[in-house]
């Protein structure tokens, strides 16, 4: 057992029961927490009152701990000693629109919020779909504010408009990656002038962000305002197999490793769930895995023990699954994958063994040693799994947070959700592959 790519389906192996009722917790997660932010504050609030590692003076066997940086970066940990650690990486962030520093502008008598778009995205696959405003902002008084526009049933939302096809010949002329620009990604956010019909349309809207949320547009330069697709999660499919959401990609890693690790219990290694921000860019900066969040946990963790391993020795018994989405195999765009290597929706979670593109550029290649190792924890314990390689050589390609960890002289290897739509508004994943992945990150955890 068991390896599907020719063979049995992986919703085969489980329940039905079982399936949906852990996608139906998945799917009330993403659709609750939509920022990199709100995702970290779901995940603490799903530990229920765990103890931070700044507020203790020693670790305990089997307690759990954890760590954060900026409520964006995030460590979980069940701590058994520092001869083996088992971790699960994975990102917080996905595709968004960032506002820009001064977004809110008019012509033609609208209002509208400029936006800056964040990670790879497809510019036109945001048009004409409802978007939800959340962030945080600071007052000029410093006062905390939480924006979160858009995620009731009675709120606006703001959307932005395409061209109509009867004035598109131009636009439709042009290379799909011209016919939409960063640029053009403004979102309608008002058309009336308020009391006063000579004041700038503009003006009102801030007037009522003003009231509504006390932040003047000088506040906004330094805010984190983010537009989010406002859909809820559904099922897809006559058999409700599917799932099209917002955040797959990585909420998907997010969810499953964190479930793992809150339910399963190993005596003697040591449980880590890291979650990271700012992948989609890169992993830059104080929040991204580029950072030295990890190191600094085991400097703490080492300063709280009276553990005898140096900070590289705890690394080199650090095993890592760098637990990121990858690219199913999609029936309208056949000539992109190879098929006879790449993921299939409904065959399990999918073992990455290098990224990167053209001749692995930007892949660590993890070892035959523990990739092997990964395969037999997942055959001994009945998880359907596959392999599978993103897209053709020549095609392009992608990398995850893996190589900055290997970096470190970990072992580490890229496994995940297959989906379909990666960094679309709506993702499309497998039930089946979900409660697959958090099957494997359970085992992995196990040991
Ligand atoms: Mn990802
Ligand atoms: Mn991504």
């Amino acid at each position: 057992m068991e390896f599907t790519k020719e063979g049995e389906e992986a919703a085969s192996q489980y329940s039905n029961d079982v399936i949906e009722s852990f996608s139906d917790r998945y799917q009330t997660f993403i659709q609750s927490h939509k920022t990199e932010r709100e995702v970290i504050k779901g995940v603490i609030d799903a530990l229920d009152g765990v103890k931070w590692v700044s507020d203790v003076d020693e670790l305990h066997h089997g307690e759990t701990y954890a760590s954060k940086r900026h409520e964006r970066n995030l460590a979980v940990f069940t701590y058994n000693g520092l001869d083996e650690i088992r971790a699960i990486g994975s990102h917080v962030d996905s595709p968004c629109l960032h506002l820009k520093p001064f977004p809110v502008q008019e012509e033609d008598n609208v209002s509208f919020l400029k936006s800056h778009y964040y990670g790879g995205i497809k510019p036109y696959q945001w048009l004409n779909i409802p978007l939800s405003l959340r962030g945080v902002a600071y007052t000029e008084a410093g006062e905390r504010v939480t924006v979160n526009i858009g995620s009731r049933q009675d709120d606006p939302v703001f959307t932005i408009p395409d061209l109509l096809p009867h004035l598109s010949q131009e636009q439709l002329d042009k290379k799909m990656k011209d016919a939409v620009r960063g640029e053009d990604l403004n979102a309608l956010a008002g058309n009336r002038h308020g009391d006063d019909e000579d004041d700038a349309l503009r003006h009102n809207a801030l007037r009522l962000l003003h009231e509504e949320y006390d932040l003047t547009e000088s506040d906004l330069v330094g805010a984190e305002l983010r537009l989010v697709p406002q859909t809820d999660p559904h099922d897809v499919g006559f058999d409700r197999s599917l799932i099209t959401g917002y955040g797959h990609d990585d909420r998907s890693s997010v969810y499953t490793s964190l479930q793992a690790l809150l339910t399963t219990s190993p005596s003697d290694t040591t449980s880590l769930a890291v979650f990271y921000d700012k992948e989609e860019i890169g992993s830059e900066g104080t929040t991204g895995a580029k950072n030295q969040f990890w190191n600094v946990l085991y400097e703490d963790i080492l300063s709280l023990t009276d553990a005898e391993q140096t900070v590289n020795e705890v690394w080199a018994n650090t095993k890592v699954l760098s637990a990121d989405v990858t690219a199913a195999s999609n029936p309208n765009f056949n000539d992109v994958q190879d098929k006879s290597n790449a993921a299939l929706l409904g065959r399990g979670v999918s073992i990455k063994k290098y990224t990167g593109s053209k001749g692995k550029a930007g892949a660590h290649d993890a070892s035959a040693e523990f990739t092997s190792s990964v395969i037999q924890t997942l055959q001994a314990n009945d998880v359907p799994w596959q392999s599978g390689v993103m897209g053709k050589i020549h095609i392009g390609g992608g990398g995850t947070i893996a190589k900055f960890i290997a970096n470190r002289g970990a072992k580490v290897l890229d496994i995940g959700v297959p989906v379909l739509g990666m960094h679309a508004p709506q993702e499309v994943l497998s039930k089946a592959d979900l409660y697959s992945a958090y099957q494997a990150f359970s085992a992995f955890y196990k040991g």
